[in-house]
């Protein structure tokens, strides 16, 4: 295979997790397990919306991460705050009260509707602890033994052997089965198929407000508001997938608040922490007597560094009005794209949420991706043929303007070939 080939595996494999790429940039031999289909770059310096190769390149990143370095590159009060911690404590046991967890958790209860936050490191995890924390509370507080959680198809949950398992996507189960039980996936929309599944043993639905890496589709408030009726009717635990969408994203605190609805359950990870890794289960109050000491734990979670990059990352986002400036950006971003790709056929359809957006078009565009590191702007697929935009939160117009003028430039050299 060509150096060429391995990098187009790459930009697909990318998209869809697979691709074998076991050679390093330089392309020498790699001590590392070949699972992630890497691109030919080395990032080595950020600040706000640029990043720095190892050549001295610059890039627009337009994917943050995936949707991790939410305030931008090196945040300077994140990073003032994080070091300022670093020099008098790292780690401490969650055997110990750690204050700066204390005031993580309540300005997180405070700009939702939660009322209990468990810390962990991830989102998977964050996600495992809602579906350990739907059965503990059934079979602990309930006492009626309810353990089914029911998903969607197409939603992403994480890669742990449960959260793999609750995802509605074939291809990150293959070659891992048995998979755990207690998992039942119906499809989007399909209204008799989720009603068929209730059943004795459920003890609650599972969902993403926006189905990210299955293509950047926000679900239809008319379904939400269905389903979160049937969860009361039927006294579900409702669990909302905020991993991706949490915290300022799609332009409110938390997705689940454009739809009017109050999940039992939700979970936070990615730029929670700015780019330290974090994840957070929250819950309602009722729930909070289920994860009684000893029932669930991480070594790691919440501990004081990590937690005062949550606490200065919520500062930042209220101080700075961050959720209402990714509702202005982001609708700036959907019409420029609109307006940009209008008589453009390649280009069939903008969708999406605040700054997590998806351009669907009419043929892969694991090339495209490509094109647009060469011309030094950085961004993501959702699926085969949907290009993901996940700028920073802080993102300017001005980066807007330029990151679309690109995209419509490789579009253009790609459908006229000469992108090939
Ligand atoms: N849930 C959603 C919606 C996600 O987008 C992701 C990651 O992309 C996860 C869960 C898993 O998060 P992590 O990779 O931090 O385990």
């Amino acid at each position: 295979m060509t150096q060429q080939s391995d990098v187009k595996e790459a930009a697909t494999g990318a998209a869809n997790g697979t691709g074998a790429a076991s050679l390093t940039e330089a392309g020498g031999a790699s001590a590392l397990f070949p699972s992630y289909a890497r691109y030919p770059i080395q990032l080595v310096k950020g600040k706000g919306s640029l990043l720095w190769d190892a050549k001295g390149k610059q890039y627009l990143d337009f994917m943050s991460g995936l949707a991790v370095a939410n305030l931008g590159h090196a945040p300077e009060k994140v990073a003032a705050k994080v070091k300022a911690q670093l020099d008098e404590l790292w780690h401490v046991s969650n055997l110990f009260h750690i204050p700066q967890q204390e005031v993580a958790a309540r300005k997180l209860t405070e700009v939702s509707c939660a009322d209990a936050v468990f810390f962990c490191n991830s989102g998977a995890e964050a996600n495992e602890a809602a579906i350990k924390l739907a059965r503990r509370y059934h079979q602990k507080i309930k006492n009626n033994g309810r353990y089914e959680i029911i998903t969607f198809e197409h939603s992403f949950h994480g890669r742990t052997l449960a959260t793999l398992t609750a995802t509605g996507q074939q291809k990150v189960k293959d070659g891992f089965l048995p998979l755990p039980a207690g998992f039942v996936t119906v499809p989007l929309y399909d209204m008799e198929a989720l009603k068929a599944a209730i059943g004795p043993q459920t003890a609650g639905i599972m969902l993403e407000m926006v189905q990210a890496e299955g293509g950047v589709y926000p679900v239809e408030p008319a379904f939400v508001e269905e389903l979160a009726a049937i969860c009361e009717q039927q006294e579900l635990l409702l669990i909302v997938d905020e991993v991706q969408t949490g915290m300022g994203r799609t332009g409110k605190w938390f997705a689940h608040q454009h739809y009017g609805i109050e999940p039992d359950i939700f979970t936070s990870a990615k730029g929670i922490a700015s780019g330290l890794p974090a994840g957070a289960m929250l819950a309602k109050e009722y729930l909070r007597e289920a994860f009684s000491p000893g029932s669930h734990a991480s070594t790691f979670g919440g501990n004081p560094v990590v937690s005062t990059a949550i606490i200065a990352t919520l500062e930042t986002m209220e101080e700075e009005h961050i959720p209402e400036q990714v509702a202005e950006q982001g609708n700036y971003l959907k019409a420029v794209l609109q307006e940009t790709f209008k008589d453009e056929p390649f280009v069939q359809e903008v969708r999406g949420l605040g700054l997590l957006i998806g351009i669907e078009c009419v043929a892969p565009v694991g090339e495209i991706v490509l094109l647009g590191q060469e011309r030094g702007l950085l961004f993501v697929t959702a699926g085969p043929n949907v290009i993901r935009l996940l700028p920073n939160l802080k993102v300017t117009k001005e980066e807007i303007d330029q990151a679309v003028a690109i995209l419509a430039e490789i579009i253009a050299a790609h459908i006229s070939g000469k992108g090939n």
